[in-house]
């Protein structure tokens, strides 16, 4: 069965209703002027800008009825059986009225067979009309269509350069499939053309590209981010324990084995400035993918009252970019479960487990937080999680590599300091709180006109009233929450 037959068995179905979500418009209405045939009725398409005409015709028509309650109200009133496929309607969704009259419709189905196609890109379903529709995604290609893609592309390569070939590397290759599946054969045929025909080849240095040309093709909302920046765990003092963690999954998380489950994700909870977004990035760099961070503060600002279904789009826009990283930050505050904001943060929670129980292979989550009062149980609760890692304030040896690598970062050798003295002097300082010192001890030695030196270093030590003096209850408190639930990341 092809998805033109699934879609004309739905029709078939007499569903009065039928939203058809797909970033393919033209491919669907397509699919629907083929099935013109097959079905009883006549097939119609309605535009804000053409109004109402028959889908028969290939050219735009000067159509009636173009405003959308209009056309809703013909529909109820007049209309002959038929299939009307509204484009872009979804905006209209969000009025009373409409919403009545796409139901009214429903309700009548059975003495005048009106079957409204719903086709946008994005749709949500006002809940009203939920027992009367059915919802259809057009199937993206898979694997082998790709495939067929890319050889087509290479094939028009060759035509355009006559006795010359494609230079392809077999793991490039098999990569690039892999990047462009999740797209639409159109979009995978574009980043395909261009990954080929800007040298002839298809190598490595064509991925970041296609990587980041999908990521913008997948997030036109722009709540997921694409974070260039990933590290290295050598740039990062401590760590050992998640280092050895990640380093022993990292072949389950690739080529996931039976019997071996794949990792799923980790919470990073801790203490401020001690270094979890470098974690986060790091989990990316080690294991060699991109990183994507949810922006959960967007998510709630910007979309109001859509914060569910952007959420939605941007796990499916994360599983389209796997294998990646989704990194979400301070997770706490898009989920703490005050009543304040009329259970929308109950909801998403309930997304996001929803989600993280039927994820599927190839997106691992990094969450971070630094606040265990608002973290919901349920996120918490064994089993959601691979592991809850703790990261605390740093001990003294891992204080010294923190100096000394914030030292290097600065163009100074750190074997001309006494990082250990430094170490010995900043107990209860944070990662942040280190560099924080070298950076204000180097402008003192700017100030000055001379090389810095270790009593500026120390003189700066003096000056810091470090996080954990000033927050040391919370800090203890944190440390005791963690002491029985976490694993240490040192
Ligand atoms: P917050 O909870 O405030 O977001 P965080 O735990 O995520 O803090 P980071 O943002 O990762 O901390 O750390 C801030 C900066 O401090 C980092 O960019 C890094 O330069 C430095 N830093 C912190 N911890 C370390 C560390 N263990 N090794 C090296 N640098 C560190």
């Amino acid at each position: 069965m092809d998805e033109r037959d699934d879609l004309e068995r739905v029709l078939r179905s007499r569903t009065p209703i039928l939203a058809l979500q797909t970033r393919e418009e033209r491919r669907a209405l397509e699919l629907l002027r083929q099935l013109r045939q097959r079905l009883p009725w006549p097939v119609y398409k309605w535009t804000l800008t053409e109004g109402l005409t028959s889908l028969a015709f290939d050219f735009a028509l000067e159509g009636r009825y173009r405003e959308p309650d209009e056309v809703l109200r013909h529909l109820r009133d007049e209309a002959q059986a038929g299939v009307y496929v509204l484009v872009d309607f979804h905006p209209f969704l969000n009025d009373p009225v409409n919403v009545r009259l796409l139901k009214d419709i429903a309700l009548h189905y059975e003495t005048n067979p009106r079957t409204v196609v719903l086709l946008s890109h994005e749709l949500d379903l006002p809940e009203e009309l939920g027992n009367y529709a059915a919802t259809v995604r057009l199937r993206l290609p898979d694997r082998e269509t790709i495939r067929r893609i890319v050889m087509e592309e290479a094939r028009r390569w060759k035509q355009e350069h006559p006795g010359r070939k494609v230079g392809a590397d077999r793991e490039a290759l098999e990569l690039l499939i892999n990047n462009l599946t999740g797209l639409t054969a159109a979009e995978a045929r574009r980043l395909a053309h261009q990954a080929i025909f800007d040298d002839g080849a298809i190598d490595a240095s064509d991925l970041p590209r296609v990587m980041q040309a999908k990521y913008e093709l997948l997030n036109q909302e722009g709540v997921l981010h694409y974070e260039f920046e990933t590290e290295r765990f050598a740039d990062i003092g401590g760590f050992r324990r998640l280092r050895e963690w990640l380093e022993r999954r990292r072949s389950a998380f690739h080529d996931p084995r039976p019997g071996l489950d794949a990792p799923k994700g980790i919470l990073l909870l801790g203490v401020q400035g001690c270094g979890k977004s470098l974690a986060a990035r790091a989990v990316a760099g080690i294991w060699g993918i991109p990183l994507l961070r949810l922006d959960f503060a967007t998510l709630y600002n910007k979309y109001h009252g859509e914060t569910e279904r952007n959420l939605r789009e941007s796990l499916r826009a994360a599983e389209a970019m796997a294998p990646c990283v989704l990194w979400i930050d301070e997770i706490e505050k898009g989920l703490s479960t005050s009543d304040s904001d009329a259970g929308t943060s109950r909801r998403v929670l309930g997304t996001l487990l929803t989600w993280m129980a039927e994820q599927a292979e190839g997106v691992f989550l990094v969450a971070t937080a630094n606040d265990i009062s608002a973290l919901p149980p349920e996120l918490i609760r064994k089993g959601r999680l691979d592991e809850i890692f703790f990261v605390d304030l740093p001990d003294p040896a891992t204080r010294k590599r923190i100096a000394e690598i914030h030292l290097r970062k600065r163009g100074e050798d750190p074997l001309h300091f006494n990082t250990g003295e430094l170490a010995r002097r900043t107990e209860g300082f944070s990662g942040a709180e280190i560099e924080q010192l070298v950076v204000s001890a180097l402008y003192a030695a700017h100030a000055r006109g001379t090389p810095l030196r270790d009593a500026d270093l120390f003189a700066e030590v003096e000056l810091t009233r470090p996080l954990s003096v000033v927050m040391a209850e919370r800090i203890d408190a944190l440390r005791d929450w963690a002491r029985t639930r976490t694993v240490s990341v040192d």
